[in-house]
């Protein structure tokens, strides 16, 4: 080859060069300014000489920068997709971790391990209870959030608003909503509440609670019902559904201030001053 080099044909070779190519004497290739590399190979095809085309280092460097970025759009875009899917509420979309200074330190530390093994087949449910307004749908939406964005297909959904859904759907359709909501890798069921239930509802509450038993796939509820309530059922109902509640989650305990009071508050004093604004 390097023979070949000084027979090579000077119109086989690009004849106006970039203002960041040269043509190194060495070899007759041009070459890039910037990190020195060639940006032509030599070769013979069928017989005749050619100079292919091929990416100098930045070059190379440019299109990986760019594949990077068309992946980081495509992630973003199915993650989008995701949410969209998965948290019926787009206000959810807003609750991260990032934003949870108000959890306790010990418990934002386990719900943030939990993440780390939803995809492990092993790990049991959550069930996340505490007094009301203190942040448990919060929490929930944390974690599914975290999974989402970790390309990971998850579901929040009320309880008592899914099984008014339910009631509304015939038979076959409602079979495929709930497939749908049972093939994603976390079901985060929100606001668990018997004592709302109607006739027509409480069937679709067992049916809604045997599938949780039968999940193979974690299962986060959160709850007003506290645990001792949990432990001691006074209907046949409860009864059952605890011992669902309890036999496929871990309890976690949300407590603190009511934090739905302190928004209420902040938003009649908001409301207040923009009334005193207007009367000035
Ligand atoms: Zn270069």
């Amino acid at each position: 080859m390097k023979g070949k080099t000084r027979l090579r044909p000077p119109d086989s070779r690009r004849a106006i060069l970039e203002r960041d190519e040269y043509i190194d004497p060495a070899d007759g290739l041009i070459h890039c300014r910037v990190c020195g590399r060639p940006k032509q190979r030599y070769g013979v095809l069928f017989g005749v000489e050619h100079y292919f085309p091929i990416p100098c280092d930045c070059q190379k460097e440019q299109a990986a920068a760019e594949k990077r970025e068309r992946e980081q759009e495509e992630l973003e875009q199915h993650v989008n997709r995701l949410k969209a899917d998965g948290l019926g509420w787009k206000e959810l979309q807003n609750y991260r971790f990032e934003e949870a200074q108000s959890l306790d330190p010990k418990v934002l530390v386990t719900l943030r391990n939990y993440c780390s093994q939803v995809s492990e087949k092993t790990v049991p449910g959550l069930l996340i209870w505490g007094p009301p307004g203190s942040g448990k749908s919060f929490a929930a939406a944390c974690i599914v959030n975290e999974i989402l964005e970790s390309c990971q297909p998850a579901i929040m959904t009320c309880f008592g608003q899914l099984l008014e859904e339910l009631s509304g759907m015939n038979l076959q359709d409602r079979q495929k909503h709930l497939a749908g909501i049972f093939s994603k890798s976390l079901i985060c069921l929100d606001d668990l509440d018997l004592r709302y239930l109607t006739k027509l509802t409480i069937p679709l509450a067992v049916d809604l609670m045997n599938r949780v038993d039968h999940s193979s796939k974690p299962i986060i509820i959160t709850t007003g019902y506290t645990l001792d309530e949990l432990r001691h059922p006074r209907t046949d109902l409860e009864e059952k559904v605890f011992r669902i509640l309890r036999r496929n989650t871990a309890p976690v305990y949300i407590g603190g201030p009511d934090h739905t009071s302190q928004i209420e508050r902040q938003h009649l004093m908001n409301l207040q001053g923009t009334l005193q604004t207007h009367s000035m």
